[in-house]
């Protein structure tokens, strides 16, 4: 028998079954899909040749989690950081662009630079501090509790009806809320400009990334590493009960609470069960992926050197797209995250091909596909872009579900993200890893600090099954 199961090959699942097999003890992975990866995945969805990111596909988070600096990713795959980390362009054919340097970026936003770098820059000096607040338990004494105070401030102002007080012009209120809006929430919420906020500084602090060949390449570092330490991992072997897991000491659950309830319905304590079952998921995305022959034509001059673009137009028209979708409505001009890996990464499409990775955000469990709400949204900022595209394709919300069973509605953060959702994780809990069943662990991002991959999640519950279970503590994650 193994000393544990893992259930679920995401970055959480394989992050905890890398710690726990670290710790020396033996592992087994159980991934319900044909290939590991969970959000991690890299794929020719059309032509040979062509690989695209099937979820995720930019990757401030693997530079900057504790985990992964822990893990050393850096130097275990090659993570290409673009000069430009991210932007958002306007209809009058300028945009608003967040270099990796901070100077560069205030000075191009103009009048509104210097009020941008004071909103920004003790975000951007204090990162380490930022993470260390954002990642971790929320019920504990952060470990720099001026700059958590500092982050709690600008959340609040950026989260209300103040967030335009300090801008003047449209650039700067554009930018950060292309980034904000990356929570699927009202605009503008505490949510949101949490998320927002820290996200942002990560584009000045570190960059945001894109791995050369693909999200995949993250997966497959964190498999090598458990295979390195003895672990197994089987794939297409979905869990539907507990019962048919090997009889470990600890079991790590890489699932919604959707999952745990069906695994384990009758073993658990009533009160729980009714907390998972009543547990809120948010909102969907429709994924929709393009083989291009040539690059995007964006008309704001800069673009092109972006590894990702948030595009809508100004603040007023991001905050109504999303606020259409937490009504319910599927909004005719939608929010659109764009990626441009590569653009970047040659190994992406055959010369003279590109590939385009983007998304927008739908009503949770919506089948509709919005091909040709994005196709638009693009044309409007980059003319001659539907004549570029040589094929495309889409996973609705409903698809998106089908596709990842933690998905439920569409929904990839695994939880809905508010306030109470951010608390709420399943459940309100010094230790909301714990389960009430002996040795049974969640490590999802329906957990603790959430979506991304960051691999916390998963290096939380490990930390918390090494210590109730085997008196072991965290090993060193580093390479050696
Ligand atoms: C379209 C899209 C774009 C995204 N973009 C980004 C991005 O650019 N950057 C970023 O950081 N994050 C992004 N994300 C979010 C990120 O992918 C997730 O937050 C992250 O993958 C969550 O990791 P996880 O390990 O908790 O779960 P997942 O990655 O969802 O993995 C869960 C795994 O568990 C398996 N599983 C579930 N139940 C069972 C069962 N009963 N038996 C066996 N196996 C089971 C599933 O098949 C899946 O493989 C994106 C997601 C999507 C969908």
């Amino acid at each position: 028998m193994p000393d544990v199961a893992v259930v679920g090959s995401g970055p959480n699942g394989l992050a905890a079954a890398a710690v726990m097999a670290r710790a020396g003890l033996s592992v087994e992975v159980f991934e319900a899909a044909r290939s590991i990866g969970g959000g991690t995945r890299t794929s020719e969805l059309m032509q040979p040749g062509h690989f695209h990111d099937v979820c995720s596909a930019v990757h401030p988070m693997a530079l900057a989690s504790p985990f992964f600096r822990a893990f050393e990713l850096p130097r275990r795959i090659d993570l290409v950081t673009p000069e430009l980390s991210f932007g958002s362009p306007l209809d009058d054919g300028r945009a608003a662009l967040a270099y990796k340097s901070l100077d560069r970026t205030v000075m191009e936003l103009g009048r509104d630079g210097p009020a941008y770098r004071r909103l920004m820059e003790p975000l951007v000096r204090n990162i380490d501090d930022v993470m260390d607040f954002t990642q971790n338990q929320l019920l504990r004494i952060p470990r720099n509790p001026l700059v958590a105070l500092e982050y709690g401030l600008r959340t609040l102002e950026q989260g209300s009806g103040l967030w335009n007080a300090r801008f003047r012009e449209q650039l700067a209120p554009a930018l950060l809320s292309g980034v904000a809006a990356h929570a699927i929430s009202r605009l503008p919420s505490l949510a949101a400009s949490g998320a927002g906020l820290m996200l942002g500084a990560l584009g000045h602090a570190t960059g945001w990334p894109i791995p050369r060949g693909g999200s995949a390449t993250i997966a497959a570092a964190l498999a090598d590493d458990i295979r390195a330490h003895g672990g197994t991992i089987h794939t297409d072997t979905p869990i539907d009960r507990l019962e048919q897991l090997p009889a470990t000491r600890a079991t790590l659950l890489d699932v919604a609470p959707r999952g745990l309830v069906q695994m384990a319905h009758d073993s658990l304590p009533a009160r729980y069960r009714r907390a998972l079952e009543a547990f809120r998921y948010g909102n969907g995305s429709c994924k929709v992926d393009f083989i291009l022959s040539g690059p995007v034509p964006w008309q704001a001059r800069g673009l092109a050197d972006a590894g990702t673009v948030h595009v809508g137009g100004t603040r007023a028209e991001l905050a109504r797209s999303e606020n259409e979708v937490s009504a319910g409505r599927h909004p005719e001009l939608p929010y659109v995250l764009v990626a441009q890996p590569s653009r970047f990464d040659s190994s992406r499409a055959p010369e003279g091909r590109h590939t385009l990775w983007t998304y927008c955000h739908v009503p949770a469990g919506s089948t509709e596909d919005m091909t040709g709400r994005i196709t638009a949204q693009l044309e409007r900022f980059a003319p001659g872009f539907r004549d570029l595209i040589v094929e495309s394709h889409s996973m609705t919300a409903a698809q998106l579900s089908q596709y990842n069973r933690n998905y439920v509605g569409g929904d990839f953060s695994a939880g809905i993200m508010d306030v109470r959702g951010l608390v709420q994780k399943p459940v309100i809990s010094p230790v909301p890893w714990r389960t009430p069943l002996l040795g049974v662990y969640l490590c999802s991002s329906s957990t603790p600090p959430g979506p991304g991959v960051t691999g916390m999640p998963g290096m939380h519950a490990a930390k918390y099954a090494l210590k109730d279970m085997f008196r072991l503590p965290v090993p060193d994650l580093g390479i050696r």
